[in-house]
């Protein structure tokens, strides 16, 4: 299938007047078509409720439009915990899947009102040290080790995983926890990431379904929620036929028939922590072709790095790039796409065949939504770029500023060299 930019050239190149490249653009149309769908796909659960993965993209304004829909918010450490509770996140609206975690977030998260999802059997103790006592709802995550497997095909590899107790450790940790109090509980397992197929949930909803009949019957424990957690995909190439959330949906949903209604169990909330799902297709990167170099290869410098979008360089991961107006145009030139970084890895696209690229040329780096400028760092002091929100009428807002050496330098503000270094910033950045 071929991926189309959800943006045109002539929008872009409207956009690119008022903020300069490289950014992050967001199709507000999308995210609400897609938040719609899921909602609908899980409507034959009473208590449904998607915790959307902060970390994915961690921006206010776009969690907000996925609040509309019913979303909470899924997070893991302090700021994320802040931010959720700046946009009106109530009593059940957080859950704190975190790991390794500071008792200072355990603490904060039971305060704001956050379900608290125990990493391991170790962190009953640490819950009952910062929070003073078990909350009455609580939630635990499973990892039944091995490799987990659709037919023949190995998805993952739970057992490598450094989340989630083993089957004994759940258990003796739902007694743990009634015995200190607890009454309603939850479980939660990730067993697969980026999974593009429709069974992964209906796979992973068996197995949280039998074991949580089974933790039921031989604790006594009440479980309110079963969590799904992440692991839906996107298709990140062309060639990937999309997950449809509807049969995923129904597919959960015959597992529930199955399993949890003849166990007296069909008041079990499902509850899910997408993040990629949600914003991965919906999100571009928008980068300028800026230096054009013949070498050993051909090279197109561009003004994004991988500071801007880390994937590529961190896993090595396809993201489709179309050349904005050239999109008919036959593929005949073999390119390498880069970044400014002195990393040899800064490539968004390695021996990619792509149209006669010419300087001023715009890229549309794809399926940046998810786990694109949420990675961002700032190695060789690069800047983060703006994130800039397109409506569904055609209008645009800018949703967060570009970065400024201000920003970079903003921890040495308490030190004498500080306003030496900004000296020039506000000539240089207008
Ligand atoms: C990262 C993460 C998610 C979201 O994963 P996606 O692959 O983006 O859907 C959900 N839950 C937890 C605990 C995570 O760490």
């Amino acid at each position: 299938m071929k991926k189309k930019p959800f943006v045109t050239l002539e929008k872009l190149q409207e956009i690119t007047e008022k903020y300069p490249t490289p950014f992050h653009l967001y199709d507000e149309k999308g995210i609400r078509e897609n938040a719609k769908a899921l909602k609908e796909a899980f409507a034959w659960n009473k208590g449904f409720k998607e915790f959307f993965a902060v970390k994915a993209t961690p921006n206010p304004y776009l969690i907000q439009i996925l609040q509309e829909y019913g979303c909470g918010c899924d997070c893991s450490s302090m700021t994320e915990l802040m931010l959720s509770k700046a946009i009106g996140c109530k009593k059940g609206d957080i859950m704190f899947s975190s790991n390794d975690t500071p008792e200072a977030e355990f603490r904060y998260a039971n305060e704001i009102g956050g379900i608290i999802n125990l990493d391991d059997i170790t962190h009953i103790k640490a819950v009952e040290k910062a929070v003073g006592y078990i909350p009455k709802t609580i939630s635990c995550r499973y990892n039944p080790g091995g490799v987990f497997k659709i037919s023949n095909d190995i998805m993952d590899n739970p057992g490598d995983a450094k989340y989630g107790m083993t089957t004994e450790q759940i258990f003796e940790a739902f007694r743990t926890l009634k015995a200190k109090g607890a009454e309603n509980f939850g479980i939660h397992a990730f067993l697969a990431s980026n999974t593009v197929t429709n069974e992964y949930y209906p796979m992973l909803a068996k197995v949280m379904f039998e074991l949580a009949v089974k933790l039921q019957k031989e604790t006594g424990a009440h479980i309110g929620f079963i969590n799904l957690s992440g692991g839906i995909g996107i298709p990140y190439r062309p060639d990937q036929t999309p997950n449809d959330i509807r049969v995923i949906g129904e597919g959960v949903r015959k597992v529930y028939e199955e399993v949890l209604v003849p166990a007296g169990m069909g008041d079990v909330a499902i509850y899910t922590e997408l993040g990629r799902f949600m914003m991965g297709p919906y999100g571009c990167l928008v980068t300028k072709a800026i230096h054009e170099k013949h070498t050993h290869k051909e090279y197109i410098g561009v003004d994004a790095c991988a500071v801007n979008l880390m994937r590529p360089a961190m896993y090595g991961a396809y993201h489709h790039i179309t050349v904005m107006g050239k999109e008919d145009q036959p593929c005949d030139r073999l390119y390498d796409i880069t970044g400014s970084l002195c990393e040899n890895n800064d490539k968004f696209a390695i021996d990619r065949y792509l149209p006669k690229i010419d300087m001023g040329d715009l890229l549309v780096i794809h399926d940046t939504g998810a786990h694109g400028f949420a990675m961002g760092y700032n190695y060789n002091g690069k800047l983060k770029s703006a994130e800039i929100l397109l409506h569904e009428d055609g209008t645009f807002d800018m949703i967060r500023r570009a970065e400024t050496p201000r920003d970079y330098f903003a921890t040495f503000d308490c030190f004498p060299i500080y306003e030496k270094i900004l000296e020039d910033e506000d000539r240089l950045y207008k």
